[in-house]
């Protein structure tokens, strides 16, 4: 590396992950706002349409968010209150709170230290001392940076005990699973995905629900539009006029529009290369990084990721050293991110922690763990920088 171009890149803020747009998108957003319907157009029915076709999922439900999505995919899964939900502890805290608006009883799972996904193993053991009734309703399991969870074995887990699943793929589109895109609902019965900026594709703001299931489908559809029904077929009252709607349940307005559609449309068509970029810099950072004394993430060699995080672990770490050595990395320009700090942790959570349970790993985790900055638009002299300053942390710190 050249001093200068380090110089250079002193001033410059690299975030963990970013947007990247191009002309394309910003024609597409264009047009729709020259078109007449900014809302309630054509641009969310053919984003739908698209996804399905890219994911392979029956049906698509796009949404203002992903936490909507899972709210709604929640309520059509049927958590009510009391329920149990369980899902990860190392998750962003929509994860669970989809499962709180629905007054359910919510149980943290905990994760492996190498894929930072569910351990199987641990839940398995958790499911078979837990009573009958307190089973689970749901379990929402992440994929998390956008490496696949194990969910070939949490699908047959779900067949033996009973519980339906909810993949929060927030981080996920374009990970597959064998020969499976994330998404195609093969192995859940709801499939939630993000399109917040930071995100594998962006709409602005945004999220979607797939679903092979023509119930949840259906129940998603009208959940997002205050509950109201459109469809003659669907209604109880078939034989009034054109201006009759009506409203079968209690829903929301969770819509998403028509501009934030178009953007997601035109960014869909460039995901097999932003996926692309983002294993290329992942391919570096394993090369690059490996004598340094942190962790990487585990490979599964069935599986690929979408690598919307890198997440690194220090090897050898205390609570003051991670401060020590996040905050310079910071005052370095690159920000770097806890993704994520326990959900049990959360003030609002503690009162779900009616038992002590073992989520050690979680906590070891999360004063070890961070995420280094992987997007399109991230040059490799950039990569290069990052390692640089990791390395001069660890050993600026690690005395
Ligand atoms: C980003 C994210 C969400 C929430 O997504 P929004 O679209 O911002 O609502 C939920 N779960 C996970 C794992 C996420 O990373």
């Amino acid at each position: 590396m050249k001093s200068r171009k380090l110089l250079k890149q002193k001033n410059k803020i690299l975030p963990y992950s970013r947007q990247f747009i191009d002309s394309n998108d910003i024609k597409s957003v264009v047009n729709v706002l020259k078109s007449d319907y900014l809302t309630q157009g054509k641009q969310v029915p053919k984003f739908e349409k698209n996804l399905t076709r890219f994911t392979k999922a029956k049906f698509a439900v796009a949404v203002n968010s992903a936490t909507s999505a899972l709210h709604i995919a929640c309520i059509a899964i049927g958590v009510k209150k009391n329920d149990r939900v369980w899902t990860t502890n190392t998750s962003f805290v929509a994860s669970a709170n989809c499962a709180a608006y629905c007054n359910a009883k919510i149980d943290f799972l905990d994760i492996e230290l190498d894929t930072y996904n569910i351990d199987i193993d641990l839940l398995e053991k958790k499911l078979k001392v837990t009573k009958k009734k307190f089973l689970p309703k749901v379990i929402i399991v992440v994929h998390m940076g956008g490496q696949p969870a194990d969910m070939i074995r949490l699908f047959k887990l779900s067949k033996k005990y009973k519980f339906k699943i909810i993949e929060d793929a927030s981080h996920a589109l374009g990970s597959t699973i064998g020969s499976e895109r994330i998404g195609s609902c093969k192995y859940s019965d709801i499939c939630v995905l993000s399109f917040h900026p930071v995100k594998p594709i962006t709409s602005g703001e945004g999220g979607a629900a797939l679903t092979n299931n023509k119930n949840f489908f259906e129940k998603m559809s009208i959940l997002r539009n205050h509950g109201i029904e459109k469809n003659r077929k669907n209604m109880k009252n078939k034989k009034r006029g054109d201006y009759y709607y009506e409203q079968q349940l209690l829903g929301y307005n969770y819509r998403m529009s028509d501009i934030h559609a178009a953007l997601g449309i035109s960014q869909l068509k460039k995901i097999r290369f932003f996926i692309k970029k983002r294993n290329k810099i992942a391919n570096l950072y394993y090369k690059i990084l490996k004598d340094l004394p942190i962790f990487l993430p585990k490979k599964n060699s069935k599986n690929t990721s979408s690598y919307h995080l890198f997440i690194i672990r220090l090897k050898f770490f205390n609570e003051k050293m991670y401060k020590k050595i996040f905050g310079f990395i910071r005052s370095k320009k690159i920000f770097i991110n806890l993704h994520y700090l326990p959900i049990n942790q959360q003030p609002f959570y503690k009162k779900y922690s009616r038992k002590l349970e073992n989520l050690s790993n979680s906590i070891i985790y999360s004063n070890s763990a961070f995420s280094i900055p992987i997007y399109n638009g991230l040059q490799i002299s950039e990569v290069y920088f990052v390692k640089k300053t990791l390395q001069t942390a660890i050993q600026k710190f690690s005395k």
